[in-house]
């Protein structure tokens, strides 16, 4: 079993300390500098307009997507163009019902309440969320036993930006709260390789189309491994050439990183061999793959998968996953005959 720390990973879409520098003066304020995710903005952008108009608070949002991919980033958006406030929690640290009703109470009449991780906050704190969510109102029990009593008090007006890696574990009652349920897609290399200039240029970063085309097209559709991995490029263009950064040092740099010409590491190369000569290619259960390469089942989900299925080297089946062959030829293995025959065999029928 080999043991890969995370936080030694250039790709982990997760936030790391070294990020936290560069992610805030990268981020976009407004909608117009959000690249990509067309669809989500046009819907925003009308939910927006048509509540400024109406004088009246945005509708409550949950964004839902891979981490890296500008969910705390759109947060901030909304605050921004509705012209209010953004207090930024998460589901894990907000312990008590109480820590919840304190961070309510003290909005002020519009702001924006993002709860990263909403998934993960717990079914006592959850409670609190209902009826403020959908009357803003916070219900307090007085006394205890018999003679106990609720009372209610009136909160601000508030929107509720919930982001979370896995919409299908929230509860229902809390996910049919939100009336505005936007879905973040991976971007294309054309997309981040927007974001990689955008990020150069606010850097002081020199890179031209051919380096920052081939920064993109390794980042697994994701900003935030995009930006990351620009950082790293520049060390290594300023000290093998002239400072800038072109196809051949960024190639010359991600080969070193161990990242391969289509955003694969170490790790997703693991992944995919261990399926192939372990289990012959699958179906194996998720369990039984997180054990066997030593990462956690829900990091191998939230992080790996979406990529290695968005290129068709994973498929999931009833079954489990299944390694295509296309995971095969790019690994230099050859895929099994049966698979031929199978293939075959269906389009005969
Ligand atoms: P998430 O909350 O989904 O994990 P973030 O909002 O923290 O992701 O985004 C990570 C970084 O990626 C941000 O600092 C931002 O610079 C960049 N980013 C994300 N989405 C975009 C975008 N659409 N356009 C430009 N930069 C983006």
């Amino acid at each position: 079993m080999m043991d890969f720390q995370d936080e030694n990973r250039i790709i982990t879409p997760d936030f790391t300390e070294t990020d936290r520098d560069i992610e805030i003066s990268l981020r976009p304020k407004i909608l117009t500098e959000y690249i990509g995710q067309e669809k989500a903005k046009e819907n925003l952008k009308i939910y927006i307009e048509a509540a400024k108009k109406r004088g009246d608070t945005l509708d409550h949002v949950l964004l839902y997507g891979p981490p890296g991919l500008g969910k705390t980033t759109l947060a901030g958006i909304i605050a921004n163009e509705m012209g209010v406030q953004i207090r930024v929690t998460s589901g894990p640290a907000i312990e008590k019902p109480g820590d919840l009703a304190a961070l309510l109470t003290n909005l002020n009449d519009g702001d924006v309440l993002f709860i990263d991780e909403i998934h993960r906050l717990s079914r006592a704190v959850e409670e609190v969320l209902y009826p403020a969510m959908e009357d803003n109102a916070l219900d307090i029990i007085i006394g205890k036993g018999p003679s106990a009593r609720s009372i209610r008090l009136d909160l601000p007006r508030f929107t509720l930006v919930g982001a979370t890696t896995r919409a299908g574990q929230l509860t229902a009652p809390l996910r049919d709260r939100f009336g505005v349920i936007l879905r973040l897609e991976l971007y294309t290399p054309e997309e981040l390789s927007q974001i990689v200039k955008r990020s150069a240029g606010i850097l002081d970063i020199y890179t031209d189309d051919g380096g920052a085309l081939e920064i993109a097209s390794r980042s697994r559709g994701t900003p935030r491994i995009a930006n990351r991995l620009l950082k790293r490029a520049r060390d290594f263009a300023q000290v093998m050439s002239n400072g800038v950064i072109s196809e051949d040092n960024a190639k010359i740099a991600l080969g070193r990183m161990e990242i391969d010409e289509i955003g694969l590491d170490n790790i997703d190369r693991l992944m995919l061999t261990t399926m192939i000569k372990n289990f012959n290619g699958g179906p194996v259960g998720l369990e039984t793959l997180a054990a066997t390469i030593g990462e956690e089942a829900v990091t191998i989900e939230d992080v790996y998968e979406p990529y290695l299925m968005q290129i068709g080297f994973l498929a999931k089946t009833p079954r489990g996953r299944v390694a295509t062959p296309l995971a095969y030829e790019h690994l230099g293995l050859k895929a099994p005959e049966t698979d031929k025959k199978a293939n075959t065999q269906t389009s005969l029928f």
